[in-house]
């Protein structure tokens, strides 16, 4: 059957309508939600439901397509405990043969409320300390209804002092609740609450962000450690830039306030996922404790926060659908994630959560791994798109032959050819900032809501700035084969990508970070390889290709040595120049053997190299918009 609410394309060029997806809530009362996270530490979150009903049979439903994950992702199968009960009786139910999200009832006569019980076990985002709640885990509504349309009020029970961060309203504003106390939030639709998430914790802060700024900002943190979540003043003044240079750079909102949620934790695990008034950030306990961490967590929070106008209130109109039953098509994620992509990095080091020296170094890297993507030579950018949910995951065999979810790195190099494209044409007057402000500020400020867009419209914003064949521009770069990676925004912008025979800064910071540092040798023999030699993926016709070596195998030796980087990265030294192999010895499954890389170009590092006598683009790109602010530490040396 036809879904009556899916956009049609004449719709989709209409924005009066389109702005139509403002909240419409039902007559009927909302549904009831009470979330109980206090048995969070226990992997189980429980979900009490109090649905309005009307006697004859029901559906409900799950959700499976959640916003963001670019896949069908839904909780199904870690939901349990399901029970439904009216006036004191339990109301039978089956599941749906082929949908196997949904639930089918009937109601008796009489009942006017169902009420549900579910648990949702929970493995990841969770620890002793700590829960993350995405309420897709908890919903249960009635399918076949645009979820929009479907009014909830929220409510939560978390461990007793822990705090609880969310772009939610409570009903009463006050003192935190006390212990075991129920949290009420003011009703929305299911649309909104699944863009709500929630994060508590025993070692929960509550910073505001440039207090000056409308509408408010807030970055809410919870860790394992009660020190990890205390961030250092120094991130929360880049942090303060960030909100500054995102307002000066967009220059609208979409939402009441902002919320970054952040979780600090080496169990919780990493995510970085987007919503509309907030995001769901998690990484490492250290990861903002120093600068060598903070590098490799640089663009996340500015991505994530980009996105709030870049995929939330802008959406691909194939990416947004009237419930999240509907499969979501991809084919615009070269500009929801590639777009973000490019933003975000832009945003880091214009805000100094990284320097624009690491931003280059950053860039060379992201430029050189796709041009070093022979499946590219198969494979156009714009098929990463429309298949990203058969690409998201997956292990790192032969990745190189297949690529993944390139529309993130290809977006990035697209974007900044466009930016340089427009400052060149312009004489450096205007730039993808004016775009920015055109396209993602449709409207001016607006409360949370979804916008959708076409190709057409991007191409139409694109000439409004600085006319040019830009669908055929955009056309050539991601629907084509193009055997290279798209290097000329960052030759427009002054800077050629080389290959250096030592590692960029960045590259010997980010190594000295991790725990597992391996050796990048995927641009002089063609491989991915860990500290104990075990082999992630091999570059598809490189050196260690036509050695037949094979992702899943381990070096044992090298050159008559025991295995260790330090011993390959020797030989791939010594043999520089010459015409002896480099000799291994190489485990296969419980199998043994000898292979020899026939290579003789040394190490070989990605960098950025300045072209003299060039206009430096991507040096007034990367510079901030606002009076940057420094942490007191920093200013008080710098006044000293
Ligand atoms: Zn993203």
């Amino acid at each position: 059957m036809l879904n009556p609410f899916r956009f049609s394309a004449a719709l989709l060029t209409l924005l009066p309508l389109a702005f139509a997806s403002t909240p419409i809530l039902a007559q009927k009362p909302p549904i009831q939600i009470t979330a109980d996270l206090t048995d969070a530490p226990r992997k189980l979150y429980h979900a009490e439901i109090d649905l309005p009903v009307t006697a004859g049979p029901l559906t409900l439903t799950t959700p499976q397509w959640i916003p963001g994950t670019h896949q069908p992702y839904g909780p199904a199968q870690a939901i349990t405990g399901v029970v439904f009960t009216a006036n004191g009786q339990t109301i039978p139910w089956r599941r749906d043969d082929v949908d196997l999200y949904q639930f089918h009832l009937t109601i008796p006569q009489g009942v006017t409320t169902l009420h549900a019980h579910l648990d949702c076990i929970v493995t990841s985002r969770v620890t002793q300390k700590l829960a993350v709640l995405e309420w897709e885990k908890l919903l249960l509504y009635p399918a076949h209804t645009p979820v929009r349309e479907i009014s909830i009020q929220p409510s939560l029970k978390v461990p007793a002092g822990w705090g609880i961060g969310t772009a939610l309203t409570p009903l009463v504003n006050g003192p935190a609740p006390a212990a075991g106390t129920i949290t009420r939030y003011a009703a929305t639709n299911v649309e909104q609450l699944q863009d709500s998430p929630v994060i508590t914790g025993q070692y929960f802060h509550e910073f505001p962000l440039a207090p000056e700024i409308a509408p408010r900002h807030f970055i809410d943190t919870v860790s394992d450690a009660p020190e990890d979540s205390n961030l250092r003043p120094s991130v929360l003044a880049e942090l303060n830039n960030l909100v500054r240079e995102a307002d000066a750079l967009y220059g609208s909102h979409h939402y009441d306030s902002y919320h970054f949620l952040l979780t600090l934790s080496d169990v919780a695990g990493g995510e970085g996922l987007e919503h509309g008034q907030s995001s769901d950030n998690g990484v490492g306990e250290k990861g903002y404790a120093d600068d060598a961490h903070q590098l490799r967590e640089a663009d996340l929070l500015p991505h994530e926060f980009t996105h709030s106008w870049n995929g939330k209130y802008r959406r691909p109109a194939g990416l947004y659908q009237p419930d999240f039953a509907t499969p979501q098509q991809g084919a615009l994620l070269w500009v929801y994630e590639g777009m973000t992509q490019y933003l975000g990095n832009v945003l880091a080091a214009r805000s100094g959560l990284e320097t624009q020296a690491q931003y280059r170094d950053m860039l060379a890297q992201t430029a050189a791994t796709l041009d070093a993507t022979p499946a590219r030579e198969w494979r156009p950018t714009s098929d990463t798109a429309v298949a990203a949910s058969l690409l998201r995951g997956g292990n790192s065999t032969w990745q190189n032959w297949k690529r993944g979810q390139d529309y993130y790195w290809e977006g990035e190099l697209l974007w900044l050819d466009a930016d340089t494209l427009i400052r060149k044409m312009t004489g450096n007057k205007k730039s993808l900032d004016d775009f920015e402000k055109i396209f993602l500020g449709k409207g001016g400020n607006t409360r949370a809501l979804i916008v959708p867009y076409t190709f057409d419209e991007l191409v139409a914003d694109l000439n409004a700035v600085a006319p040019y064949d830009w669908a055929a521009f955009l056309h050539d770069r991601v629907y084509k084969i193009n055997p290279r990676a798209d290097v000329d925004g960052m030759e427009r912008g002054g800077y050629k990508l080389v290959y250096k025979d030592k590692p960029s800064a960045s590259e010997r910071v980010l190594a000295a970070g991790s725990r597992s540092r391996g050796l990048n040798c995927w641009f002089s023999i063609g491989l991915r390889i860990g500290d104990d030699g075990s082999i992630g993926d091999v570059r598809w016709n490189g050196p260690a290709d036509k050695a037949r070596l094979a992702p899943g195998e381990k070096i044992i030796a090298v050159d008559g040595k025991i295995f260790s980087t330090e011993a390959l990265r020797a030989a791939i030294r010594s043999a520089k120049g010459g015409t002896e192999p480099i000799h291994l010895i190489v485990q296969a499954d419980s199998f043994v053997s000898t292979a020899e890389i026939d290579y003789h170009d040394g190490e070989r590092y990605a960098v950025l190299e300045r072209v003299d006598g060039t206009p430096a683009y991507l040096d007034d790109i990367t510079k901030p918009l606002t009076k940057p602010e420094k942490a007191p530490a920093e200013a008080k040396k710098a006044a000293e």
